[in-house]
């Protein structure tokens, strides 16, 4: 932690654990210390921390190539982009290394895709998309943008859920649409099936694209394969990272296929992005879910943890809200949540905090009872020791 602190810029809060080892739904510190995650990678572990069949095809991949430029082709990227596509739209891919750069993408295919004039976004209140300047702005929360302006021109921001709102704020320079189908660090807001179905309406009336973010959502996550898949609101363009990878960093922006045409060569490029050694992890994450029937595990274990939790709220008067989809759980308290996250670590088990009151609950999608069992006991310990009984 010496050297780390000495010369790591210190951009970030950082807990005093160094974590050396990961498997499944654990990890264990320098000390030998055991913890059950249940928040792995900040979602980018979906399927647990170092999957063998994501370790097996790192291995194999890197022993034959780990990278090649992208003015060649390479077998694991084209793999990839396929098992996406079949998964979701039908839609064809570009790859990046990770969430925001996905976004950074998907506005510049958005701009390329509607007639000129045209090169305006509307996003959500409370909205996350990313760190780069582009994407602070396209994020309606004053604070990751304040110190950075003046930040890209072209954004409005709208209420998530609000319809009307939405309709108001389209004008004739709008291009695009960007919702998180269920808002990660804003709260784990879930969109309404009839909301998204509207706001799909609305962009076909207004010829605008609608496109989801669905960095933390997607992968399986909410119990499909993506978010989207529960309203059968199909997006033009929608961007991944986080668990795509399965811990390796890359992501993608997926657009139907008459839109992507407009990315002719020369517009857009990312030197690592859909790399060898990443797309075969990825390619290895598809496999696990589709082999190991994830998506069914995470639906099972979903009902599971809102039945537990809905008991737990009835036990805690701070517990407001259990709200999200399939792993993706928010358990909203009338107070910050801050001490409860640190006292579950000292408990060995690991969740987060969101927008200062939202406990987020996201374990891998191989979690079992036993875990959640756990991890539901040790909050419960947590919010008394806390708030009281
Ligand atoms: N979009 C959403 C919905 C996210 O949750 C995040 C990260 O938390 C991002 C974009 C940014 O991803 P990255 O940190 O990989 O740039």
């Amino acid at each position: 932690m010496k050297q780390f602190d000495k010369y790591v810029i210190a951009n970030y809060g950082r807990l005093p654990v160094v974590i050396v080892r990961g498997k499944g739904c654990f990890v264990w510190d320098a000390d030998g210390r055991k913890y059950l995650d249940l928040f792995p990678g900040w979602a980018v572990s979906g399927i647990g921390h170092c999957h063998p069949r994501v370790v097996k095809a790192l291995r194999e991949q890197a022993g034959k190539l780990i990278h090649v430029a992208n003015n060649f082709y390479s077998v694991p990227q084209g793999q990839l982009a396929e098992h996406i596509s079949r998964n979701s739209f039908g839609g064809k891919c570009f790859f990046c290394n990770s969430g925001a750069e996905a976004n950074e993408g998907a506005f510049k295919l958005a701009r390329l895709a509607t007639p000129p004039g045209k090169n305006k976004f509307i996003t959500m209140h409370n909205s996350f998309h990313g760190r780069t300047l582009a994407t602070i702005k396209a994020t309606a929360q004053p604070k990751y943008q304040k110190g950075f302006e003046p930040l890209p021109q072209g954004f409005g921001y709208v209420p998530f859920g609000n319809l009307r709102a939405l309709e108001r704020a389209i004008d004739a320079r709008t291009c695009a649409v960007m919702i998180e189908p269920i808002q990660g660090e804003g709260g784990i807001n879930v969109a309404t099936d009839t909301y998204l179905k509207d706001v799909r309406r609305l962009c076909n009336r207004k010829k605008i694209l609608l496109i989801f973010d669905e960095v933390q959502t997607g992968m399986g996550r909410t119990g499909e394969y993506f978010a989207y898949q529960h309203s059968g609101v199909v997006p033009d363009i929608m961007t991944l990272a986080k668990s795509l990878g399965g811990g390796v960093a890359i992501g993608a922006m997926v657009a139907k296929p008459e839109i992507a045409a407009k990315l002719v060569p020369g517009t857009h490029a990312s030197t690592f992005g859909g790399n060898a050694l990443a797309a075969a992890a990825a390619c290895a994450v598809f496999e696990a879910i589709k082999a190991e029937k994830l998506l069914e595990n995470t639906r099972k274990m979903s009902k599971y943890a809102f039945r537990k939790l809905a008991e737990l709220k009835e036990r805690h008067e701070v517990i407001e809200e259990v709200r999200g989809k399939g792993l993706m759980i928010g358990i909203d308290l009338l107070r910050p949540g801050a001490g409860v996250v640190a006292r579950c670590m000292q408990k060995g088990v690991l969740i987060n905090c969101t927008h200062d009151t939202v406990l987020r609950f996201m374990p891998p999608m191989i979690v079992k009872k036993s875990h959640i069992d756990r991890g539901i006991r040790t909050l419960d310990e947590a919010l008394t020791e806390e708030f009281g009984g």
